[in-house]
């Protein structure tokens, strides 16, 4: 299978990008992500490929070529974000954002603002986070239905917590919803219920699934601004592809002729929803416009979050010792899906975050490929993923290597989570939380992302995360395990030639090399050398795809 889908994608490079110029960039260092031959004072892209790589003293003629000055800036091989949701990151640009709030009042002080500037139609927000809010001090607070109620009086208001596993609703939202006192919250969800007995609004999982009907139903063009949107910031952020988790099977028709118009400048790769799952086995992978939207995954999930404790452990939260988290599936629901993902050369990649839940993922998939071995495939190696990995009893971490899964990671959670994962999980646990250096040790296929919009999706935040493992202040707290930390190299692979691999691309992408796809990104430091605590604070300058330049800074 992969044999004739790279014959297709051959066939269909025939046809050239219409935008693509014949570049020649100079003026910078370039670090290539090739080891054989690791800094460069010039390339040059014909044809959205990688033509020529060199010092500047060998360089051929700049005729015909449009040269760009890094004027400084430092070229590498095209950032691609290994687990983002580009429907999520459009929608926080149309929506209410609360990312970055600083406590209750500031949160409601944006709704209220939110409220009096769009006064018809319910209100959408997302991206607020309680572990670092004052109000939190003696323990998480959640927003309520009433912090909801007295910002915007009488609307229906919905605010998806950063991590998208928990919703807050107004009372109006609630009673439009029918959640009362007597609701029961479905199988893996849960209601958050006062003293009374009646709903705080605070409604986790499964149970957002109440909510469902209360949610505008997007119309194509909406959608379609969505993508837009969501392309322009990450074009901005210097990422020139993105691995588009829980892409909704339904919109997967439209990113297509988004593409084949010209309307999508990077690179999507497509792990779909569940309910597209039957229907991408059955027909195989699909690529579109010289390969810029390729789809042949599907998403799934085992648990929740840590932060609201749905994540599943194999012991109780140390903070909450009735609880030991929420499995959002069984084995028997998973063992034939993975077989047949197994037999037709479909990438599966499965959300696990608990320890107990990568323990269930990574049996269930020993046993899908006991069951389907390599003979029986449509790959042999199937390079199936799990998204986050993010709590691992010691034990696990080598199955990865023994399944050659890949571990889809996001460094900037380790950052944000260390705030409060040692109340969660107590100390010892954290021996296997966040552990990239162990499993990259191991030679595990650790792919970096950013899981934007749950974060912001800013490239150096994520670069800095793997390498420094402090938090934007500088600050590391003595149980965050600063051995886990990779060195630049190795963060350096995890954004670039790591997830080419995992999209089965590591011959096209992920290096500055003759004959690859000319995806390139600038920043204007040099992540290589640049004192470590200034690596957040550059930006990217330039950002290049199939030698198309979707973005340059001013
Ligand atoms: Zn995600």
């Amino acid at each position: 299978m992969l044999r004739s889908f790279l014959t297709a994608a051959a066939l269909a490079a025939l046809a050239l990008p219409a935008q693509a110029q014949d570049l020649l960039i100079r003026g910078g260092t370039i670090h290539t992500g090739n080891d054989a031959a690791p800094t460069a004072e010039v390339v040059i892209a014909r044809d959205g490929r990688i033509a020529w790589v060199g010092a500047a003293a060998d360089a051929p003629s700049t005729e015909g070529l449009t040269v760009i000055d890094l004027d400084g800036a430092t070229l590498f091989p095209g950032f691609t974000d290994g687990h983002a949701h580009l429907d999520g990151i459009g929608w926080r640009e149309l929506t209410l954002n609360l990312e970055g709030s600083t406590s209750v009042v500031d949160a409601m002080a944006r709704l209220t603002a939110w409220a009096e500037a769009h006064p018809e139609g319910p209100i959408i927000g997302r991206g607020w986070i309680e572990t670092r809010w004052p109000e939190s001090a003696n323990g998480a607070r959640f927003l309520t239905a009433a912090d909801l109620d007295a910002a915007a009086p009488g609307r229906v208001v919905l605010l998806e917590r950063a991590d998208g596993h928990a919703i807050t609703a107004s009372s109006p939202a609630l009673a439009a919803a029918r959640i009362d006192a007597s609701t029961v919250a479905p199988s893996g969800g849960e209601i958050a219920r006062g003293p009374d007995g009646q709903p705080t609004g605070f409604i986790v999982d499964a149970a957002m699934s109440l909510l469902a009907p209360l949610m505008p139903q997007a119309d194509p063009e909406a959608k379609r601004n969505a993508y837009r949107a969501g392309f322009r910031v990450e074009a901005r952020y210097g990422w020139t592809g993105i691995h588009f988790m829980s892409a909704p099977w339904s919109d997967i028709p439209l990113l297509e002729q988004m593409a084949e118009a010209g309307e999508a400048p990077l690179r999507v790769y497509n792990s779909v929803t569940p309910d597209g799952g039957a229907a991408l086995i059955a027909s195989g992978p699909r690529s579109v416009a010289n390969g810029r939207i390729i789809t042949r995954a599907i998403k799934y999930y085992v648990d929740g979050a840590l932060g609201s404790r749905g994540a599943a452990l194999h012991e109780p939260y140390s903070d909450a010792p009735h609880t030991s988290g929420l499995m959002q599936t069984t084995r028997e629901d998973m063992a034939p899906l993975y077989e047949n993902a197994l037999r037709s050369g479909i990438q599966v990649a499965t959300h696990a975050i608990g320890d107990r839940g990568n323990t269930e993922v990574l049996t269930w998939y020993r046993d899908a490929m006991a069951a389907v071995p390599a003979g029986e495939r449509g790959l042999a190696q199937p390079r199936w993923r799990v998204e986050h990995a993010q709590i691992l009893r010691p034990g696990d971490e080598p199955m990865f290597r023994d399944l050659q899964v890949i571990a889809s990671m996001q460094p900037s959670h380790a950052i944000g989570d260390f705030h409060f994962a040692s109340a969660r999980l107590g100390d010892a646990r954290l021996d296997g939380a966040y552990a990239w250096h162990s499993l990259v040790d191991l030679g595990v296929v650790v792919v970096g992302g950013s899981d934007a919009p749950v974060e912001r999706g800013d490239p150096l935040i994520e670069f800095y995360a793997a390498v420094a493992r402090r938090d934007l202040e500088g600050f590391q707290g003595p149980d965050w395990r600063p051995n886990e930390a990779v060195d630049r190299a190795t963060a350096l692979k995890m954004f670039t030639l790591w997830p080419a691999f995992a999209s089965f691309r590591e011959d096209e992408l992920g290096t500055i090399e003759v004959g690859k796809r000319a995806d390139f990104t600038a920043f204007d430091i040099d992540l290589m050398t640049v004192a470590e605590a200034d690596i957040p604070g550059g930006r990217a300058v330039l950002t290049v795809v199939d030698g198309e330049v979707v973005y340059r800074a001013d």
